[in-house]
């Protein structure tokens, strides 16, 4: 079943048009991943989405279980059980990772927030850290993970949820993710490595602001070895360091 349906949307940024007429169903209790190269105007999706401020004037429509979201603000998309989380790992100086979890977590209690952390293979000692520079990326967007879990939203976009971390978080956040999924949350994943293409369901691949193919993870494999047929962006993918020869 479609949660979210994503219709012809058109985005221009500072005069240039960077989405094209994207169309997209996202499935309930699902992993989708999306795939495309730089500047395809993946990351704009997303931000597009969640109706970042910058991101609201679109043509086309985005439809939350059959009921358009256009003119909701970010904080009533999220309150919809829409999520974000971004590509640099968010740093919230000051805080510690108890609070920053315990800012969105549904159940506030320390066990759930202790649960939340173990779930992304962070133990206790973390609780009274803080959230910035003296974690690493990786520990950053782990914690970040951890806050996600303990909101328990209906959809979560991932925007390159690979990058800056190590070969043993990457599996800590699968782990997540297959935890999510269970629960019946819809993932939409971006990124730029086959390895996390493979731990999805469906899979699109977008060039130009646009859908150019959809299909499973064995049909969109290819454009990371140089098979993008229907595209002609000129940025073919670099084969990810951890993908080896997908
Ligand atoms: P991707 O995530 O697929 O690499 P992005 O969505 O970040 O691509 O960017 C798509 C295109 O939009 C790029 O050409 C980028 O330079 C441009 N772009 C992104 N944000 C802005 C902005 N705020 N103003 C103008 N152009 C932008
Ligand atoms: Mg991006």
């Amino acid at each position: 079943m479609g949660v979210l349906e994503i219709r012809n949307l058109r985005l221009a940024l500072n005069g240039k048009q960077i989405l094209n007429g994207l169309t997209m169903d996202i499935w309930e209790g699902h992993v989708h991943a999306v795939v495309g190269p730089n500047g395809a105007g993946k990351s704009t999706l997303a931000n597009t989405i969640m109706g970042l401020p910058g991101y609201r004037a679109f043509e086309g429509d985005i439809l939350l279980d059959g009921e358009s979201i256009r003119e909701f603000a970010v904080d009533e998309r999220a309150r919809r059980g829409i999520t974000l989380a971004w590509q640099e790992p968010a740093r919230f100086e000051g805080l510690t990772v108890r609070d920053f979890i315990r800012a969105s977590a549904r159940d506030k209690s320390s066990d759930s927030i202790k649960s939340a952390l173990d779930r992304v293979g962070m133990g206790p000692e973390y609780l009274a850290r803080a959230v910035d520079a003296t974690l690493s990326g990786g520990e950053r967007k782990k914690v970040e993970l951890a806050s996600i879990i303990a909101m328990e939203p209906r959809v979560v976009l991932l925007d390159e949820p690979d990058s800056g971390i190590d070969v043993d978080s990457l599996e800590r956040i699968f782990d997540a993710i297959r935890f999510f999924r269970e629960r019946g949350g819809t993932v939409i994943m971006i990124t730029h490595s086959p390895t996390v293409l493979s731990h999805a369901e469906h899979a699109f691949l977008v060039c130009s602001g646009q859908v150019t193919l959809k299909g499973t993870i064995d049909e969109i494999m290819p454009y990371f070895t140089g098979k993008c047929v229907p595209c002609d962006h000129r940025n073919a993918p670099a084969l990810d360091s951890r993908g080896g020869e997908a």
